[in-house]
């Protein structure tokens, strides 16, 4: 199974196959400029994964609430944020999951940076806080 994300103007989009290995919420406030609204949405592939990168983009690398960077790849036509490579996650591409115009993809499994979450959103029973690095109480909490 392969899904395209693609930016609001179209020129831009990333097609990925198969479902991602975690996929979720992040509350943190980095987050919640980039996208405007009260968390994002991404998942992460590994970049093995990646079947086709089309159109221009540009990138950015910013910061994150526990101080690691995320290289942010925006379509320069409509500043739409649709892909990204995490510091934490050297061999994953971060896909924006509201890219995919897909109402039926999967709910998310993992919510991180619930200290700054909005207190009307509501999780569903199986997220996580820490999905990626079950067991331990360490990082990525700086996913984007
Ligand atoms: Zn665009
Ligand atoms: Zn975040």
């Amino acid at each position: 199974m392969q899904r395209t994300a693609v930016c609001t103007c179209g020129q831009l989009s990333v097609t990925v196959a198969g479902d991602p290995a975690f996929h979720g919420l992040c509350s943190c406030l980095e987050c919640q400029k980039l996208t405007g609204s009260a968390f994002s949405y991404s998942g992460y592939w590994p970049k093995e994964a990646v079947r086709r990168i089309a159109g221009e983009s540009k990138s950015w690398r910013r910061g994150s609430d526990s101080g690691r960077w995320l290289d942010q790849h925006f379509c320069p036509t409509c500043s739409c944020a649709v892909f990204g490579y995490a510091e934490f996650a050297p061999d994953m591409i971060n896909v924006s999951i509201g890219n995919f115009t897909d109402p039926g993809f999967p709910p998310p499994t993992y919510a991180v940076w619930n200290e700054h979450r909005h207190p009307w959103v509501a999780l569903p029973d199986a997220c996580t806080s820490r999905p990626w690095r079950s067991g331990t109480e360490e990082g990525g909490d700086d996913q984007g």
